[in-house]
């Protein structure tokens, strides 16, 4: 379902930790604004998948440490997903609808809860991302959907 896009920005594996978290993420812009960020080495910033505009890109393989939640740990045990959406503009349905089925895959193949395992940036560190992304939809339909 997710078209590969790849992104230099990344660590090769996950230094022995497994999958507990998945990190929710807002782009502050356009999937287009996050396949540009994520192709430059330069910008030093990751995410395993995003999410917008019909469209779910993958950068960064589940195996390996995107980076994306501004902690180390948490990048090693987490999954980062982005969302189109800005300050004024909030994901549309359609961002939901495949968030929410990408997210019930990720916690059926690693055994997540998502009333727990489920976060967003601002419960990693101090932050105003996830913004306009409503992480308790997000939960509340992925935990219906599994
Ligand atoms: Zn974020």
């Amino acid at each position: 379902m997710a078209v590969w896009m790849g992104s230099p920005n990344y660590n090769a594996g996950r230094n022995g930790s497994g999958v507990d978290r998945i990190v929710i993420h807002y782009i502050v812009g356009t999937l287009a604004a996050a396949d540009a960020t994520f192709a430059d080495a330069a910008s030093q910033v990751s995410a395993h998948y995003g999410i917008g505009e019909g469209a779910v890109h993958q950068y960064v393989s589940e195996a390996d440490t995107a980076w994306h939640a501004g902690d180390l740990a948490m990048n090693r045990r987490s999954i980062g997903i982005e969302h189109s959406a800005d300050q004024s503009r909030p994901p549309e349905a359609s961002t939901y609808a495949a968030s929410v089925e990408l997210c019930a895959r990720i916690c059926r193949d690693y055994g997540l809860d998502p009333r727990t395992q489920i976060v967003g940036h601002s419960d990693v560190v101090s932050t105003s991302c996830p913004g306009t992304v409503d992480l308790q939809r997000i939960i509340d339909e992925t935990a219906a959907a599994i």
